[in-house]
């Protein structure tokens, strides 16, 4: 399939030095700065704020849950907390969720101006949100009552675990910890998604039926493409492949769908069959055992250490005493900060493979450099290697937009005369 136009929707042109003329050779580095070149200077300077103003939010967040995490301790307050909710009721795992339930209110009420600077207003600062006010507290509402019910269930289970298991429960809490995420990889998309968003089978046969026929192609039997009403939150431009054997879907949202080209949603499209065919989401479900058996051991290591040096002045009576919950959530912080560019290389890994996978199957990487430039409204197009490595769970856009314009130099000969422009 070779359908080649200029211009898309918004009327994103093929950059001059990304298009094919006869007798000129074609260079995929010119194409690729030509391509970054044709991004107005105020955005590039508005996306480059913006990511990297997110490196400092995930600073500032660790040192804040670090402040409570030490606050609620040293206060008594987790103490008193597990003391009401021991009076509540004489049953374990009913004390268990009365913690759970008063910390986890607690925690959002403490961190909600940090969460209305972050999520509310810089989103619209930087013209990213479609939520009003009264909408968004709306959703942070359905978010806390989800967190209380799933998190109360996932904290009882573990707790349960470490009781029946006082020294081995690092083990079975990993195993315990693994099903949970696999059952949240399977219900999310049938069951959470619904709750924010409505999910749809695509319609228009335009933009489907290319989609299927590239689906059919690549071996993957679907009948079905679905959107998600993502513009009812954000302006974001979006598709992803989630859920677990039957629950797994292709899903693009209606951003995406309003607001780029055939071409450029063919190429997304192809980059999400490659989650599909090279079956990223179970081989994600493989790394991140891992990485909780990691987890679990991390937290049996550490938080040894902190009971002996302060277990006695914060009344903690041990790993299975809830009022210890406030520490070990501050451990997992600490784990995930200091393992994130590693999970962010897995993650980085997998979106470069997708991203080949997609410019083979959609045989669009004009499609695919617009639908990278794109991303740049929220997403730093040209950062340093080193930059790219440690914050970025996707290529940078330089990188796609060259590894398409590499792509494209080396099918020259599928351009044939009559459809170069
Ligand atoms: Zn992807």
């Amino acid at each position: 399939m070779q359908t080649m136009t200029t211009s898309t929707p918004q009327g994103t042109q093929i950059p001059l030095a990304a298009q094919i003329v006869p007798g000129q050779p074609f260079s995929p580095l010119a194409a690729t700065n030509a391509y970054l070149a044709s991004l107005p200077a105020d955005k590039k300077a508005a996306s480059d704020a913006y990511f990297e103003g997110g490196y400092w939010i995930n600073l500032w967040s660790v040192l804040i849950q670090i402040i409570i995490v030490l606050f609620l301790m040293r206060t008594g307050l987790s103490r008193s907390m597990r003391d009401r909710a021991e009076r509540w009721s004489s049953r374990k795992p009913l004390q268990t969720f009365g913690y759970w339930l008063q910390f986890f209110i607690v925690l959002t009420v403490l961190t909600f101006p940090f969460t209305l600077y972050t999520d509310f207003f810089r989103e619209h600062q930087y013209n990213l949100s479609n939520l009003t006010f009264g909408a968004w507290m709306g959703e942070q509402a359905k978010a806390l009552a989800l967190g209380i019910v799933l998190g109360g269930l996932v904290i009882v289970a573990l707790y349960g675990v470490v009781r029946r298991f006082p020294t081995s429960w690092h083990m079975w809490g990993a195993a315990v910890g693994i099903l949970f995420a696999i059952i949240g990889i399977l219900v999310a998309p049938v069951f959470i998604v619904p709750l924010f968003n409505k999910v749809s089978p695509l319609t228009d046969a335009r933009i489907r039926d290319p989609i299927l026929s590239m689906a059919r192609a690549n071996g993957i039997q679907a009948d079905n493409v679905f959107v998600v009403d993502a513009s009812k939150q954000s302006k974001r431009v979006s598709a992803n492949v989630s859920g677990l054997g039957s629950t797994m879907r292709i899903t693009l949202n209606d951003n995406l769908l309003n607001r780029s080209s055939p071409e450029e949603i063919e190429a997304v499209m192809g980059h999400e069959m490659g989650h599909y065919v090279l079956n990223h989401v179970y081989k994600g479900v493989m790394f991140f055992t891992i990485v909780i058996v990691l987890l679990f051991a991390f937290i049996k290591w550490t938080f040894g250490g902190v009971e002996r040096r302060w277990g006695q002045s914060w009344g903690i009576r041990g790993i299975h005493d809830t009022a210890a919950l406030p520490v070990v959530a501050g451990l997992l912080t600490i784990f995930f900060f200091f393992t994130s560019p590693l999970l962010n290389t897995f993650t980085r890994t997998d979106e470069a493979e997708a991203d080949m996978f997609g410019l083979n199957a959609s045989r669009q990487p004009d499609g695919f450099a617009q639908a990278a430039l794109q991303l740049a409204e929220y997403r730093k197009m040209n950062p340093g290697p080193i930059e790219e490595f440690l914050f970025f769970d996707h290529p940078s856009g330089r990188n796609r937009i060259y590894r398409s314009m590499v792509w494209k130099s080396e099918h020259l000969a599928d351009y044939t005369s009559s459809q170069i422009r």
